[in-house]
């Protein structure tokens, strides 16, 4: 026997639809290109994304075509997101740090009809466009600008095509199985790979992924994704502020610490969201300035792993880090680190150290370790292994590829070696391309950084492999300095005394003005091995 309740397709535009009809005249501060602040309202988006729709429509874009993005986080681009994927077509986000050869491979790749781009991007566009084979529109995000029609023929823009759209355009009927997303994954081996979400599985995350116990957000929160629009869908934060009628903060391309800090100040921002990079820059804005950040309480941290030693310097301000764990393939939400009611007995320190890990599985996302001959491996806390996840919002196959990227049981391998514990909790060691092999024992790369990141002189640091010609591999720390320390190598090397096993001391700490910092705030090892992968061999201390 069927159940009898109504079933209504679980679709983007029915997220747009809530927050136009009851958050209309809740805010959305955008930090346009030109760094002018502007504000809107949910009523105001929703409107547009229907107009964008319905003059996408006019123009010939059919249900299915891809319309790709490059464009930071503001007003239009949050428009693009609903109208495009809420008109039933697909919202490919690009990357615009991306290399120029990369980015018509993406576009290429995902036969994208139409190309919204910010209006600095235009020189860009106009050099790669003989190369791009699909693309029938180009959109200027903007409003019109004379001296841009002559870069390009045809070229329309975006303020104007909306006028051209009908502003009581209702939403067209989807198949919440339907593609409304592709996001490319950063390609730092080979190239980008796409991932195709659905309505489906973009609802779903939206729903699971902003539960109590998950990213949380209310309609009384003002929320700040620094987390990029063009990476993975800004971790779904757009979706879930519509659903939940939030107060959004778009910040626009200036992502430095004194940028952010100062934004969080005037929109009296409560949560905000981004990789630890971002906020080890804020942290030496914050200390420079007087702001003790009063209206912030938390900040949800994720795509890389957060330094331990940030916890307790937010902890002063009154913010809490919240851990959160995921891939482009995982839409991204997967894990966070949000605390069971045992733990509230827990001293501050023990607090610190659970919430060092990446946190337990989402309902709707199962996690296991498998050992390099297959076999799972218990979740004991201490048994490390390669990562597998499967779930209701996890990628079944790349974008264009005949077959399934999946185990023949059906799991993604993450690439990731972590361990878990009895409660699910689990802690990312390393990627498994990351991970340093020193005789045939490994070293957790995420230890070393987060140890050499605890001195009070060193700002940021990567731990790569240098080869050994005895060991094979030995780690070294490629760190940087604050300003005006005076640290020695020796200094930092003895820091690291009785925190480790003594054969697991870097054998070298290099000194860099700054780490390779990555399109999506990533620091880049692929290219400091390139840089000091040789490193102990050419200062002839490989042999002890
Ligand atoms: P890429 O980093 O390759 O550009 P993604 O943005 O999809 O691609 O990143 C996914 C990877 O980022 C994960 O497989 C994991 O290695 C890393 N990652 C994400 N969140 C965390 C975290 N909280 N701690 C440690 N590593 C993380």
């Amino acid at each position: 026997m069927l159940g009898q309740m109504m079933e209504m397709p679980l679709t983007i535009s029915s997220l747009i639809a809530h927050a136009e009809r009851y958050h209309s005249a809740t805010e959305i501060i955008s930090v346009e290109t030109t760094g002018e602040r502007t504000t809107t309202n949910w009523g105001n988006v929703g409107k547009n994304a229907r107009r964008l729709a319905s003059a996408l429509d006019k123009l010939g874009v059919a249900l299915g075509d891809r319309c790709a993005t490059i464009a930071w986080n503001n007003r239009r681009h949050l428009e693009c997101y609903f109208g495009v994927s809420g008109g039933g077509m697909v919202c490919h986000t690009i990357n615009p740090r991306l290399a120029p050869e990369q980015l018509s491979f993406v576009a290429n790749d995902a036969e994208d009809k139409v190309l919204f781009f910010e209006p600095t991007f235009l020189p860009l566009v106009a050099k790669i466009l003989p190369t791009l084979k699909n693309v029938q529109h180009f959109v200027v995000l903007g409003p019109r600008d004379e001296v841009a029609t002559h870069a390009i023929e045809g070229l329309l823009f975006y303020d104007e095509l909306i006028a051209t759209g009908d502003a009581d355009a209702v939403w067209p009927e989807v198949d919440e199985r339907a593609a409304s997303s592709l996001c490319y994954t950063s390609g730092t081996t080979g190239n980008p790979k796409g991932v195709l979400y659905s309505h489906r599985s973009t609802l779903l995350h939206t729903l699971v992924g902003n539960q109590p116990d998950g990213i949380a957000l209310s309609a009384q929160d003002t929320v700040l994704p620094v987390v990029p629009m063009f990476h993975v869908n800004a971790w779904g934060v757009p979706y879930i502020a519509a659903a939940n009628g939030c107060k959004l903060v778009l910040p626009g391309p200036n992502l430095d610490g004194q940028s952010i800090l100062k934004l969080i100040d005037d929109t009296e921002t409560t949560i905000a969201l981004g990789v630890p990079t971002i906020w080890m820059n804020l942290v030496e804005a914050l200390q420079a300035s007087d702001s003790k950040l009063p209206s912030l309480t938390r900040t949800v941290v994720g795509g890389a792993p957060l330094p331990p030693s940030m916890i307790p310097i937010f902890a002063d301000y009154g913010v809490e880090l919240l851990h959160a764990w995921g891939m482009t393939e995982t839409s991204p939400v997967a894990t966070l680190n949000q605390f069971l009611q045992r733990h509230s007995t827990l001293s501050d320190a023990e607090k610190t150290a659970l919430r060092t890990g990446q946190g337990r599985p989402l309902y709707g996302v199962e996690l296991r370790l498998l050992d390099e001959n297959g076999e799972i491996l218990p979740h004991d806390g201490k048994t490390q292994g390669d990562l597998q996840v499967r779930g209701h919002w996890i990628a079944k196959r790349y974008y264009g590829k005949d077959t399934d990227a999946l185990t023949e049981d059906g799991w993604f391998d993450t690439g990731d070696v972590s361990t878990i514990d009895e409660d699910g909790y689990m802690v990312i060691r390393d990627r498994s391309k990351d991970i340093i092999k020193s005789g045939g024992k490994w070293i957790s790369t995420v230890e070393l950084e987060n140890i050499a990141i605890a001195h009070p002189d060193i700002t940021n640091a990567a731990a790569i492999a240098a080869k050994h010609d005895k060991w094979d591999e030995r780690p070294i720390v490629i760190a940087v300095k604050a300003a005006n320390s005076t640290a020695t190598e020796d200094e930092v090397l003895a820091f690291y005394k009785d925190k480790i096993q003594s054969w697991q001391i870097p054998d070298a700490i290099i000194f860099v003005d700054t780490l390779p910092i990555g399109a999506t705030g990533k620091v880049q090892k692929v290219e400091l091995r390139k840089q000091f992968g040789e490193h102990l061999i050419k200062q002839g201390k490989n042999d002890a």
